[in-house]
């Protein structure tokens, strides 16, 4: 089937629509080519057309899919010449009032992100976070820099989740991302996995926690952090080196004929057993008859195949570091998945942004479960089912995206197409030319469920989310939400805790582990409290004072360079930028700008430190010591040292000097 063509121009696979009126065989391009099926429909009336490709029927008189449930007034459409008789489809399936299945509208090209928004919102562990775990007040509390993100989007979930209108505006949301992402801004068209990687990646800074020293979590990494091993071997001594690397979502290309016959038999064994018996083999008679006219099996790639080519191992295009052999040498790549994610995005690369910018449409194949036991590090059975889909139409330049998703409350799958809903079929949805695929891996045991008890225990509300809806959920963190007596941190609000039975928690400790013992009780800290309002106050005259400082004009006398490593902590430490306990201020420490005794090489001004007046210089050596002193005429390290005699006399006024000893004596440990 390699040689269909658009019977008026060049335009090839898989971009033809085939007529299907009685034995019209006319062949013409699509609407995102040159139009010529839209043509023929024009001139002759006939309307309805397949692409050999996907399979799909499209009528273009109702400017719809023909969805395969009527295959009855298909038939009467191939048997009759009456073009004027129309196929009894129900237009408008009932789907109105289903809960999470709302439509969103297009704000102006903005169906990436509606389509990418469809598809977290019916990931449940990700959309009962929003909805459920978070406590608004309390982040907002917490000041953090892009809480009008989290705030517009949980608002967003919620009338999705819990609205009854049947369509909702994603434009708050939009307003408050595009704030924080100037990229974004203007009406260019962006796309689903661009969007979806730096969105995602912002919720991740902003909702990260330290559980450990150096380590952090969040619903973000939680659901979608996966851990892939490359393992690079040299060709010439077979010494190998081991990178791991993490991903929130898998890109994989489409491999080529070439390629997938190179793994032809490792492809079958692949495949999970009763996905080589089920895919197709419930078609309609019609469908199978429909398919063997246009499908020969060499030309079906499946997932499989785009997933072995990335893993198998490849000859490196670019000679890779031997240690062993002291030099650059051939080597070879070969990549497996240390740690499965919950969720497993992936990305079909359809798009080459070269020179002149193309797109692949190849048909993917795809099943409805996959196991990733093959590309496991260790070899267990890894089990995900599909849960999500973006499809893009059209070209590199420009095109739409549809989201298709598998609503976790009753099961059904719905189409996505901005304000436009309505329920598939999972034959219809496998025949979707797929770019990303969500699928998520299954829970094997099912989860009992949370219960109260005479007994009282608390489990963060955090993990109890993760519990109940991931395969997964991890350790159970709770030591970074309690202060130093037992008790809730300052700025944490008591909804970070649910009230479990005593004996329950006992038995989720054993499977799960925790880092701290059963936690009994909790309530809110008044000591830490006391002291975290003092620390506030003492930090709020001090910025005050040092800003009051830096202002002092005319300059007069040489700058001071400080490291911006440790101007940085005391911004933190002074703005509430990180959480209570990691608030302590440090001694001044210029010693990185150091090595072995002199100024090291190739530092920049405003990048590794800057300079301040010498009023600023002698409060903040008077409240916190430290240095070494690096004095200079003009703000450039390299410069020469700047003379003892300029600065002979103190700067700082008595006013000032009362206010420092203020700020010292609030301080709580001084
Ligand atoms: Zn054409
Ligand atoms: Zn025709
Ligand atoms: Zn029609
Ligand atoms: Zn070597
Ligand atoms: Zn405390």
């Amino acid at each position: 089937m390699g040689d269909l063509y658009c019977e008026k121009c060049s335009v090839g696979l898989p971009n033809i629509w085939i007529c299907l009126h009685d034995t019209c065989t006319f062949r013409g391009c699509g609407r995102y080519q040159n139009k010529h099926a839209q043509q023929h429909y024009s001139s002759l009336k006939h309307s309805v057309f397949i692409n050999p490709k996907t399979l799909l029927i499209w009528c273009l008189e109702c400017d719809q899919e023909i969805i395969e449930d009527s295959s009855m007034a298909l038939r009467s459409i191939f048997a009759s010449n009456n073009t004027s008789k129309k196929p009894e489809i129900d237009q408008k399936p009932k789907y109105k009032g289903i809960r999470g299945v709302i439509g969103l509208k297009n704000l102006g090209n903005t169906c990436f992100m509606n389509s990418s928004l469809q598809c977290l919102s019916n990931i449940r562990a990700f959309q009962r976070y929003f909805l459920k775990t978070i406590d608004i007040e309390e982040l907002k509390a917490q000041e953090l820099a892009e809480f009008d993100i989290i705030k517009t989007l949980s608002e967003l979930f919620n009338s999705i989740w819990n609205g009854d209108a049947a369509q909702v505006s994603p434009k708050d949301f939009w307003d408050a991302f595009r704030k924080s992402c100037p990229f974004f801004k203007g009406m260019a068209q962006h796309d689903s996995q661009e969007f979806l990687r730096i969105f995602l990646d912002k919720l991740h800074d902003e909702l990260k926690f330290e559980y450990q020293i150096g380590k952090y979590r969040s619903i973000v990494s939680d659901i979608f952090r996966s851990e892939m091993q490359n393992k690079i071997t040299c060709k010439i001594c077979g010494n190998h080196t081991v990178k791991d690397e993490e991903f929130y979502d898998l890109s994989v290309s489409i491999p080529t004929a070439e390629d997938i016959e190179s793994y032809k038999e490792i492809s079958k064994e692949v495949r999970s057993p009763q996905e080589r018996v089920t895919l197709y083999s419930e078609k309609s008679t019609l469908w199978s008859k429909i398919q063997q006219i246009f499908t020969e099996s060499k030309d079906v790639v499946s997932i499989y195949d785009c997933l072995l080519n990335f893993c198998l191992p490849e000859e490196l295009r670019q000679k890779f570091e031997c240690l062993n052999c002291g030099e650059k040498t051939p080597s070879r790549r070969e990549v497996k998945i240390l740690k499965p994610p919950n969720a497993l995005m992936l990305v079909i690369k359809r798009f080459k942004y070269n020179k002149a910018g193309m797109k692949i449409s190849t048909y993917v194949q795809f099943p409805m479960t996959i196991d990733l036991r093959f590309f496991l590090s260790r070899n267990t059975s890894c089990q995900y089912q599909l849960t999500g889909m973006i499809q893009h139409m059209g070209g590199v330049n420009g095109g739409h995206y549809v989201s298709y998703c598998k609503n976790f409350k009753n099961n059904n799958w719905y189409e996505y197409d901005d304000s436009r809903t309505r329920q598939i079929t999972e034959q219809q949805l496998l025949e979707k030319e797929a770019y990303i695929l969500f699928y998520q891996r299954q829970i094997l045991e099912p989860r009992e469920k949370l219960k109260k008890g005479q007994k009282k225990a608390y489990l963060p509300s955090y993990w109890c989310n993760l519990y109940r809806t991931l395969s997964d959920p991890g350790p159970i963190i709770s030591k970074y939400l309690l202060c130093g007596h037992g008790m809730l941190k300052p700025l944490f609000s008591l909804s970070q805790f649910t009230e479990i039975a005593s004996s329950q928690a006992e038995e989720i400790r054993e499977k799960f582990s925790q880092d701290c013992g059963i936690i009994e009780k909790v309530g809110e800290c008044e000591s830490c409290i006391v002291s975290f309002a003092e620390l506030n106050i003492r930090t709020e005259l001090e910025l005050e004072l040092i800003k009051e400082l830096n202002e002092i004009t005319p300059f007069e006398g040489p700058w001071y360079l400080i490291s911006i490593t440790w101007l940085n902590h005391w911004k933190s430490f002074c703005c509430h930028e990180s959480s209570s306990e990691k608030r302590t201020p440090m001694a001044i420490d210029n010693n990185g700008l150091f090595l072995d005794g002199k100024i090291r090489k190739g530092l920049e001004k405003g990048k590794d430190y800057r300079g301040v007046n010498r009023h600023v210089w002698e409060a903040l050596l008077k409240l916190y010591k430290g240095g070494p002193e690096i004095r200079r005429l003009e703000v450039d390290i390299y410069a020469d040292p700047a003379p003892d005699i300029i600065c002979s006399t103190p700067s700082l006024t008595a006013e000032h000097m009362g206010k420092l000893r203020v700020i010292q004596s609030t301080y709580p440990n001084s």
